[in-house]
């Protein structure tokens, strides 16, 4: 019965068992270890023949129940949550590779990602080959003998491309390669990895999960005897989430479904307000017909997420005026809130790529990337339209 229940059921009734008290929303853990017993159980605990808390490093009622609620929204057998984003990419890299091994990624990773890959890997002589989303051929001739993983984020930040991972999934079963994907941008209620073939599926929970700017925070999630080992490292090494951010984003997740609906529809709509206005020079949007894979993004996610990506006329230095103009719309380097945000990716986000390596994964200097947010729809486009006249004037000065 349980498991015949729905994304929104589950993200609600998932929940840590009762206290004696009997509370109806889960109690904040806060303790950092756990009592037993008596002798025999605490050997027992240690000597893994029995499960239980026993450190909050190594697991807490708050972050079980969030791990246990991620698992049946992506539909993964297991996983391990960590206090951000960055520190489940790392450890979904470091626990599963040794030096000697390879992977081969997607050029248009997250900024820290990008470091982890370039900068701090190959220094334990783990290497990597990029490849281009929009040449998906280029993965395939990226393998080599050693590679181990393939790392995606689909879509990606900000150039909104897309992959088709059960044509990746296969080719990594082929292959005998884990395919690790940043599921970030979609969340588990647009699109689970998993189920086209993803052996790990990596969060940044700060963004959509969250939703409302408060926590970092993030999970590595996947095949049971894959996250045995990220266990084990994280156990050991201790990038784990406090109660309170798992409490968090635990809650955020019973909303999870109700906010991305609202998320893709106002995003829906401003896309196709900017796609139908003369100022504009292109807008991308998963679910816009004009996206070069609009077939697949109607294919593979369920909406088209909450971030679109627009160029007005007049390219970087119109992008600056525009900016400069907004009165509502926040400017600030995060996206997936409550609050539309908009950014400016060539000079903030994406400022540490050249020039060359920004063309590469399509950020060209006047593009603007909008993460659209819950207010009415008509106040954003309210603000965006008074900004994009206003930014006109300035230009014509
Ligand atoms: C933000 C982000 C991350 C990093 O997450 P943090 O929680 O900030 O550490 C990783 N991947 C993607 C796609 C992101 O947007």
């Amino acid at each position: 019965m349980e498991n015949q229940r729905h994304f929104e059921t589950l993200a609600i009734r998932t929940q840590a068992e009762r206290t004696h008290f009997r509370e109806h929303a889960v109690p904040l853990y806060l303790t950092s270890s756990f009592t037993f017993e008596d002798a025999e159980q605490g050997r027992a605990l240690f000597a893994e023949e029995i499960l239980g808390n026993i450190y909050t490093r190594f697991s807490n009622p708050n972050t079980s129940e969030l791990v246990e609620k991620l698992c049946k929204l992506e539909g993964t057998e297991d996983g391990v949550a960590t206090a951000s984003g960055m520190a489940a990419m790392f450890i979904s890299m470091a626990a599963l590779l040794r030096s000697g091994d390879h992977i081969v990624a997607s050029r248009s990773v997250f900024g820290s990602t990008h470091q982890i890959l370039t900068q701090i890997l190959p220094r334990w002589g783990i290497a990597h080959t990029y490849a281009d989303l929009h040449r998906p051929e280029s993965f395939q001739q990226a393998i080599q003998p050693n590679t181990k993983m393939i790392f995606v984020e689909t879509p990606s930040n900000p150039a909104l491309d897309l992959i088709d991972l059960s044509w990746l999934g296969e080719i990594a079963h082929r292959h005998g390669i884990i395919l690790n994907v940043d599921n970030c941008f979609a969340t588990p209620y647009l699109q689970n990895p998993a189920r086209y073939g993803a052996h790990i599926v990596t969060h940044s929970a700060t963004k959509f999960i969250d939703g409302q700017g408060r926590v970092i925070g993030g999970a590595v999630l996947g095949k049971k005897e894959l996250i045995k080992e990220v266990r084990f490292f994280a156990r050991h090494t201790g990038p784990a989430m406090s109660p309170f951010n798992a409490w968090v984003l635990s809650k955020s997740l019973e909303t999870l479904a109700i906010r991305m609906e609202k998320h893709c529809a106002n995003a829906l709509e401003i896309a196709q307000r900017l796609a139908s206005h003369e100022q504009v020079a292109w807008v991308k949007y998963p679910f816009l017909p004009t996206h070069p894979q609009y077939e697949l993004a109607r294919r593979q996610m369920r909406l088209g997420g909450g971030v679109v990506s627009f160029e007005l006329k007049g390219g970087a230095q119109r992008a600056k005026k525009f900016i400069d103009a907004l009165q509502m719309l926040s400017l600030t380097a995060n996206l997936g809130d409550a609050r539309t945000i908009v950014t400016h990716p060539a000079t903030t986000t994406h400022s540490k790529l050249t020039e060359q390596e920004r063309t590469a994964v399509g950020i060209t200097p006047g593009l603007i990337r909008i993460s659209v947010g819950l207010e009415n729809p008509a106040d954003i486009w309210q603000d965006i339209l008074q900004a994009i006249e206003q930014s006109k004037e300035e230009l014509e000065k």
